[in-house]
């Protein structure tokens, strides 16, 4: 922490010694979201349990993520809301479950689910006429519950195309991981993966930030790629407590990555400057791609602490870094000054 602050230090002073030198800031800034004193927070926002079609108890699931390092849970059962309250004794010890539901609704043949997290009271799915109404309709109705939506696994069923999402308004979270098998995060055919479809969204100018979960069903027996297990995608949020409100800002700030696996020691955001600092696991090499819009590479680092330099317009840059055993960290999108 000490190195990390030191180092944010110089950054600040390198900065000032060019903007002395030269009399002007560098071209562009990065608009900067940090939290000075927070920590990060790891958690999972969907998961099923015995209250719709998972095969375990709300006190089988939510004990399991306690066991397993997470920080926060949110039990998301379909059009149920699982109460924290009636398992409140795992509260605590660095553990908090935030009430949610997955909010369950179709148009024709596809899927809408529409997470709700921090809800204050069950959410009936709600239907429309059009596909992008019913989607929108069930972002409305989890903010009129003051809760914090999340549009689901949109390639499942083929549900939800780019263009279907970006005329869908008032929401800042996309699932682009989802660890269900049958969700197709990759896309295929002439059909985009979610990550493709982000910076399809991105590109357009909306402020939207990845996540990724487990959307987990089978906590018993084995474990295996054809079943819905948990502990395939989480988020780590960087805020200043561990409550219900402050990892809800959180996310919604885009103060958080996505992973299925890499961790990361910290993301620095300084003036035209972006780092991306690895944890190093075991013996592990790391690759990290800085994307733009369009999803055009902007540059590519093997370093343990990756560094882009903003040197020209770029409305938006992003970053994601792959381990070598294909574990993936999605950094979310900084976004310029004047964007
Ligand atoms: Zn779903
Ligand atoms: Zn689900």
């Amino acid at each position: 922490m000490v190195i990390l602050r030191l180092h944010r230090l110089s950054l600040s002073l390198a900065l000032l010694v060019l903007v002395s030198c030269t009399g002007q800031v560098p071209e562009g800034r990065f608009l900067v979201v940090d939290c000075d004193g927070c920590q990060w927070y790891r958690g999972n926002t969907h998961s099923h349990t015995t209250e719709s079609d998972g095969d375990s108890s709300p006190e089988y699931v939510a004990r399991w993520y306690k066991d397993h390092g997470y920080d926060f849970l949110i039990l998301s059962d379909h059009n149920t809301l699982t109460d924290p309250a009636t398992i409140d004794h795992l509260n605590g010890d660095g553990f908090l479950l935030v009430p949610g539901e997955e909010v369950t609704s179709s148009f024709e043949e596809k899927a809408v689910h529409v997470n709700g997290l921090n809800l204050r009271e069950l959410v009936n799915p709600r239907r429309d006429t059009t596909l992008v109404g019913t989607i929108q309709a069930n972002v409305d109705a989890v903010r009129e519950s003051s809760g914090v939506p999340h549009i689901n696994h949109p390639n499942y069923l083929w549900s939800m195309s780019a263009q279907d999402l970006a005329q869908v308004e008032d929401y800042r979270l996309l699932e682009i991981f989802n660890g269900h098998p049958s969700v197709h995060n990759h896309g295929g055919g002439e059909s985009p993966g979610m990550e493709e479809v982000w910076d399809i969204l991105l590109t357009q100018g909306r402020r939207i930030f990845g996540i990724a979960v487990d959307d987990a069903h089978h906590y018993q027996g084995e474990f295996g790629p054809e079943r819905v297990n948990p502990g395939r995608g989480w988020v780590v949020v960087k805020a200043p407590d561990l409550t219900a409100a402050a990892l809800m800002e959180g996310l919604e700030a885009g103060r958080f990555y996505a992973s299925t696996g890499v961790e990361l020691e910290d993301i620095v955001v300084a003036g035209s400057r972006l780092e991306v600092h690895i944890r190093q696991k075991g013996d592990f090499r790391y690759t990290t791609t800085f994307l733009g819009s369009e999803g055009r590479v902007l540059g590519t680092s093997h370093e343990a602490t990756a560094v882009f330099q903003l040197t020209g317009p770029e409305p938006y840059v992003r970053a994601k870094v792959v381990d070598s055993g294909g574990r993936v960290a999605w950094v979310q999108p900084v976004f310029t000054e004047g964007s």
